[in-house]
């Protein structure tokens, strides 16, 4: 039986499902698929519950039963594991409980995961439920990270802190660039660049990320797709009083309409890298934008980590577009980061070396893969 073990991962989120089926054992996946817009008008489903019954008839139509394929475990993303939750946790109806309360942290977050986890345990009664936080990776950061200036005693009662997010892609992409380099992971001090739609960076030091990009929730940090990253929080307080916006106004916008969005009207790179070409001035200004903040990143983690051994770069973007990963350290050979631009162009799925081989800092891409790792925490946590 072992080997043949499966592993169903579901990430649940506000208007999508998406689900794989994963062998954790040889990291294949035999089945995967992406319900959109759940809920969003009459022609889409309805909702969670429709949408994870289509993804079990999606997988019924691919000549797959859940129940006789050898499904040992689901494993559910969640978004937001507060201070409580920081390991792969087995969900029973106390834990749900526990992290409904915790949605009060991450309200645009964590609801659809718990739906997710709640219509998936009444369809699949029969086999474990792990939740797999994307702030777990973070919890043990050096306090001095960890912490926002902010006072004291209001941070500590309504557990304000930095948590960090996409924690399971910075620790996958980690290890496996260590795996990568054929050294031991416990050695390295590295930056990782996850950019995608929501974008983030880390700086790990050994095993232990000792800085990471987002905050409280996924919005601080580095410019998004659709998200601002950081910005002077006057700005919320400033619109609220002065452009009569309510804070959900506010934050609705925060997280929507700004990003490489809310600057070109685009939020997807291939399209954008055509508006630049075609002299579109909004779109050069947004890439720019996004740019500017990813170096300062870079920068802050050189610093942070004082040495640094290899920058990876992953998912969507990261993996797929060389013009930023050319823009990103252009110009840094004096810190160490010496790009070889043929290798940089050079297309390939896999994980590659895009520096110079005598750059002092390697640069590579690691393609990133969430749900194959949720699928061995999974595995992990269960002792299985
Ligand atoms: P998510 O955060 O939704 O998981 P992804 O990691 O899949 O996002 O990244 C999605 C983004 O990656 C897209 O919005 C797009 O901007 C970018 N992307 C995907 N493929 C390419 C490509 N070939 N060139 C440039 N950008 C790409």
């Amino acid at each position: 039986m072992a080997g043949n073990r499966l592993v169903l991962v579901i990430n649940s989120g506000s208007s999508s499902l998406k689900y794989q089926l994963v062998e954790p054992d040889s990291g294949e996946a035999q089945a995967s698929g992406h319900i959109e817009r759940i809920g969003e008008d009459a022609s889409s489903v309805p909702d969670h519950d429709a949408a994870l019954r289509r993804a079990f008839e999606e997988l019924a139509r691919d000549g797959i039963d859940l129940r006789t394929c050898g499904l040992v475990a689901v494993g559910h993303r969640v978004v937001h594991g507060g201070n409580e939750f920081y390991r792969p946790t087995l969900m029973d109806d106390a834990r749900i409980a526990a992290l409904e309360k915790l949605s009060e942290l991450a309200p645009l977050h964590n609801p659809p995961a718990l739906k997710g986890i709640e219509v998936a345990r009444t369809l699949l009664p029969d086999v474990p439920h792990v939740a797999v936080f994307d702030t777990a990776f973070f919890h043990d950061m050096p306090p001095a990270a960890a912490t926002y200036a902010i006072d004291r005693q209001v941070a500590e009662r309504w557990q304000i802190r930095r948590y960090g997010f996409h924690g399971t892609s910075h620790r996958y992409v980690s290890e496996q660039a260590a795996a990568f380099l054929d050294r031991p992971a416990g050695g390295l001090k590295q930056i990782v660049l996850h950019l995608g739609n929501g974008s983030s960076a880390s700086a790990i030091a050994g095993t232990r990320p000792i800085d990471t990009s987002m905050g409280l929730t996924p919005l601080e940090g580095l410019v998004m797709g659709t998200r601002s990253g950081d910005i002077d929080p006057s700005i919320v307080s400033y619109l609220w009083h002065r452009a009569d916006m309510g804070v959900d106004d506010v934050e609705t916008m925060l997280n929507e309409r700004s990003g490489v969005l809310g600057l070109s009207g685009e939020r997807d790179f291939r399209r954008l890298r055509e508006m630049i070409e075609s002299g579109d001035g909004a779109a050069q200004l947004a890439y720019s934008v996004f740019i500017h903040r990813l170096r300062k990143y870079i920068g802050a983690y050189l610093a942070v980590l004082g040495h640094t051994d290899v920058i990876s770069f992953t998912a969507g973007i990261g993996e797929n577009d060389p013009a930023v990963r050319r823009d990103a350290v252009a110009g840094l050979e004096e810190l160490g980061i010496v790009l070889d631009q043929r290798r940089n162009l050079s297309g390939g799925r896999g994980a590659r070396q895009i520096s110079a081989d005598g750059s002092p800092i390697v640069v590579l891409v690691i393609p990133t893969n969430e749900e194959l790792a949720i699928a061995r925490d999974c595995i992990g946590a269960l002792g299985a």
